[in-house]
């Protein structure tokens, strides 16, 4: 989609630091993080929020929950984590293309992100 932050990351045209790829899903490092683990999980497939997401395609929303389990398992914090899916601006999203905020690592609560 054009003029889409992450559909540019997934294309290649915006460098990104990957953390865990499926063949439906791509997770890389916030760029401002705020807590000392904070990755991003999109699925590949473009759409606007996670309720969009859900309606049109269950199963692809599955394949970014099992995104979330590798990533934690990988950056070790699969005990203690937050997943956020910000939807509307109001509500602080920014990018238009659905991303779980992965949240985790030292000791702190992480709320708003
Ligand atoms: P949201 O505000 O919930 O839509 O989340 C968008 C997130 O994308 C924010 O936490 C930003 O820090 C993050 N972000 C913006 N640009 C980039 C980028 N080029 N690479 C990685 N993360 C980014
Ligand atoms: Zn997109």
């Amino acid at each position: 989609m054009e003029d889409c932050l992450f559909c540019k990351i997934l294309a290649g045209e915006i460098p990104a630091s990957l953390v865990h790829e499926s063949e439906s899903t791509l997770a890389f490092r916030d760029i401002s993080p705020k807590a000392p683990v904070h990755v991003l999980i999109i699925p590949k497939a473009h759409y606007a929020n996670v309720a969009e997401l859900g309606a049109a395609d269950p199963a692809l929303a599955g394949e970014v929950l099992a995104a979330v389990d590798a990533v934690v398992q990988k950056e070790g914090i699969r005990d203690a984590f937050r997943v956020v899916f910000n939807t509307g601006p109001s509500m602080g999203q920014s990018v238009f293309h659905v991303h779980a905020h992965v949240l985790g690592g030292g000791t702190a609560g992480f709320g708003a992100v």
